[in-house]
């Protein structure tokens, strides 16, 4: 016994730094808050890209090892090199793929909640915890539109919730084997490929997948849908799901959402719409148009850390029928049988894969709580009327044409001179942009067509910005353009 108490007490002695002693809790974050605090502080004049060199990562070649590390060392490693290239999305000047920034004040509630490790997977272990993730469902219920049977699941992103969405329109509807195989899922070439990824993970991958033709501004084309499910009626097959996008991340595109789900109805298929990064947009009058369509949709994705300028680690899912999500997704356990007696709230880990969860509700909570709502509808507004001005305003530039008006905050753009090979100049010029990383962009390619594209989503990116990037735009494209006239001579 007496050797045992001496080696209890030993190890409790070799591992009591896990527990830092109050003067060095307070100097650990004084350091860190004095590196976020530059960082925030030379934030506007950070380059929003740097390309990736090996050597950038010479610093975290560092091992792992058995004796403490130097927090000074670590935190000039870190900066060095993790918070030195790829793209900063922290960066206003951030305008590829949907960005989404990282409001500070949500990077408060994460540090609150990794203190107090609050479990939010139960309400019998915290139902304050519970209450505050419930009350965000509610909300967001509402702004969706949804019925008041409604339930929703806050997830780690957009991917997961279009999984959850379809696992649980898969458990609604498809009721036998001869389902399974019989099974169509309707999309268009548009849809974020994180739909079909979650089709392949539900294991609906022998499922037949229609790509729906779309129109002139990327929009899937109701009347083809309609043709498509009659043909595959008549064939035996079962028109199980249709998914419609509000804001696709190529082009910003909303599908037409009101006429998609009058023909979800009359086919009974589960009408599910992805708007991982346009929902936020519910909060203006901007998408007041599709409103029935969203209102009555079975189901619907919209990622905080998108359209609500929250750091990357949340998306949610709503469903307008919440039997439907605990029907999917609640099942229990012996060892649970303490917190089945408590039912005030509905538990998260009883609508959604997950039991011990990160507390995210908080991050998305505080902000609401402490800045209210309306200035994220202003943020939400400034990007919609940036992305307009910047559309506007790149069209006007000699030889540049623009694509569709845009729908919410993508701008599509390229330089198109019929003299010249015009996909290979938007790749130089794409290349240019990059190599400079003043700017972060990204491009696509539709149809053959190379488009660079801008996203306007990061709440920190303003006029100033935009009017900077045209100013890059009219001086990258005049270099590119010496550089071929001089390869053209010289050939
Ligand atoms: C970003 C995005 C997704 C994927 O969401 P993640 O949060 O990145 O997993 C899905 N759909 C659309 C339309 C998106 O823009």
């Amino acid at each position: 016994m007496e050797k045992i108490i001496d080696e209890i007490l030993k190890y409790e002695q070799d591992s009591s730094v896990l527990e830092p002693k109050k003067e060095d809790r307070i100097e650990m974050i004084q350091k860190i808050i004095n590196y976020t605090e530059t960082f925030l502080e030379s934030n506007p004049e950070l380059p929003a890209f740097r390309s990736f060199h090996p050597d950038h990562l010479d610093d975290l070649n560092k091992p792992f090892l058995e004796t403490p590390g130097d927090i000074d060392e670590i935190i000039s490693d870190l900066g060095n090199s993790m918070d030195y290239s790829g793209i900063n999305p922290a960066s206003g000047k951030h305008l590829g793929y949907i960005p989404g920034g990282g409001i500070f004040t949500s990077s408060l509630a994460d540090y609150w909640a990794d203190i107090t490790n609050r479990y939010a997977g139960v309400f019998y272990a915290n139902p304050g915890a519970v209450k505050i993730e419930n009350q965000i469902i509610r909300w967001l219920v509402e702004l969706a539109g949804y019925g008041k049977n409604a339930w929703g699941s806050l997830l780690s992103g957009g991917s997961n919730a279009n999984l959850s969405a379809i696992v649980t329109a898969r458990e609604e509807k498809l009721k036998s084997l001869s389902d399974y195989e019989n099974a169509v899922i309707y999309l268009t070439s548009q849809t974020h490929h994180c739909v079909n990824k979650a089709i392949k993970i539900a294991g609906l991958h022998h499922a037949n997948i229609r790509y729906i033709k779309i129109d002139e501004r990327y929009r899937m084309i109701p009347q083809n849908l309609k043709s498509q499910i009659e043909k595959d009626l008549s064939l035996g097959l079962k028109p199980f799901m249709i998914v419609g996008s509000v804001g696709t991340t190529d082009t910003g595109a909303i599908d037409p959402v009101n006429e998609l789900l009058e023909i979800a109805h009359e086919y009974e298929a589960w009408f599910h719409i992805d708007a991982a990064y346009g929902g936020f947009f519910l909060l203006t009058d901007i998408l007041d148009e599709f409103k029935p369509g969203i209102n009555g949709s079975d189901s619907i994705v919209m990622d905080p850390h998108k359209s609500l300028f929250l750091p990357y680690g949340l998306g949610i899912l709503l469903v307008n029928d919440g039997e439907a999500l605990k029907r999917t997704f609640s099942l229990s356990a012996n060892y649970l049988q303490d917190a089945t007696e408590m039912e005030d709230e509905i538990s998260p880990a009883d609508v959604s894969p997950e039991l011990t969860k990160h507390f995210r509700g908080l991050r998305m909570w505080l902000p609401l709580k402490l800045h209210g709502i309306s200035p994220f509808k202003a943020a939400l507004f400034e990007k919609h009327l940036l992305a307009k001005y910047f559309n506007e305003k790149v069209s006007q530039l000699s030889d540049f044409e623009v694509g569709p008006e845009p729908d919410l905050s993508v701008v599509l753009f390229r330089f198109n001179d019929p003299s010249i090979d015009s996909n290979k100049f938007n790749e130089l010029l794409l290349r240019k942009i990059h190599e400079d990383g003043t700017i972060f962009v990204s491009s696509t390619t539709i149809d053959n067509t190379f488009w660079i594209r801008a996203a306007i989503l990061v709440f920190r990116t303003h006029k100033n910005t935009i009017d900077l990037f045209l100013n890059l735009l009219g001086e990258f494209c005049s270099q590119i353009k010496n550089n071929y006239l001089q390869e053209e001579n010289e050939s």
